[in-house]
């Protein structure tokens, strides 16, 4: 018994010095990952860059050539995607991510993502704000969110559904909430929605070329600001995902 303490604080020194190992290995890793998707996005983005000059001049070309082309830089632009992605979770990981914290007029952020529909293939988009809602976020971070779940409630959507971003406060929280009348989650995937990778039911995903990771880089950035998010879904129906802030 006399020895207890002694064998204790033995103990605890090892884990200390495992944790601390695992630390390094974690951080070793999350560098190595940063610097290798700095290093491809440079490259492929010159590729991608070549892909579209050619597909502008492209009145000489053939059908096949045409779809070649158009097929090569859409993968290229998925994997530039894929890398921005990896890299700005390596940057939130390592605490490196700065947030530029600033009262923003929620209504005005919202309107301008749904005006970027244009790119997303003129999808009709409803902004529904009854007041005017106020909070302090960073601007371009939760921009970035909400066109990550504008982008998925196209996604996972018939053309003819509309897309409804409501701001609301309830309780003197802000509240934005991005709905779609699409395919919906099933409740046993709801859990896993925001772990990185995770995709549900490949099939059904594979055809809209994503890699599982918006969500989980959403989720990390909202929690950065000091908000939530969250989701509801019923299968077949639609999904809802409400971003909160605390007043
Ligand atoms: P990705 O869309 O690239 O697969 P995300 O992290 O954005 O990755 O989403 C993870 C998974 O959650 C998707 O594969 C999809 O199955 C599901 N999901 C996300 N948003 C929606 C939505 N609005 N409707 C239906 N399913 C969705």
């Amino acid at each position: 018994l006399n020895n207890a303490p002694t064998e204790v604080k033995e103990l605890a020194q090892t884990f200390n010095m495992m944790l601390s190992r695992l630390g390094d290995a974690w951080e070793q890793q999350r560098q190595f990952i940063g610097n290798i998707s700095h290093e491809l996005r440079t490259p492929l983005t010159v590729v991608s860059g070549y892909l579209q000059s050619l597909l502008r001049r492209s009145n000489n070309l053939n059908d096949y050539q045409r779809e070649a082309l158009a097929t090569a830089g859409a993968e290229a632009d998925r994997t530039i995607k894929l890398l921005q992605d990896l890299l700005d979770l390596a940057r939130a990981d390592s605490g490196y991510t700065r947030y530029h914290l600033a009262p923003v007029l929620l209504n005005d952020l919202v309107s301008e993502v749904a005006d970027l529909t244009g790119e997303f293939g003129d999808r009709t988009v409803r902004v529904a704000a009854k007041v005017n809602v106020e909070a302090m976020v960073d601007r371009d971070r939760l921009k970035q969110v909400l066109i990550n779940l504008l982008d998925n409630a196209i996604k996972y959507s018939e053309a003819a559904q509309p897309i409804e971003l409501i701001v609301e406060q309830i309780n003197k929280q802000a509240i934005i909430r991005v709905r779609d009348r699409g395919i919906g989650i099933p409740l046993q995937d709801l859990g896993r929605i925001f772990d990185r990778f995770y995709r549900v039911d490949e099939d059904r995903a594979r055809t809209t070329g994503g890699y599982g990771l918006g969500l989980a880089i959403s989720k990390t950035l909202v929690e950065g600001m000091g908000g939530k998010i969250m989701v509801r879904s019923t299968l077949g129906e639609g999904s809802e995902f409400s971003i909160v802030f605390p007043k």
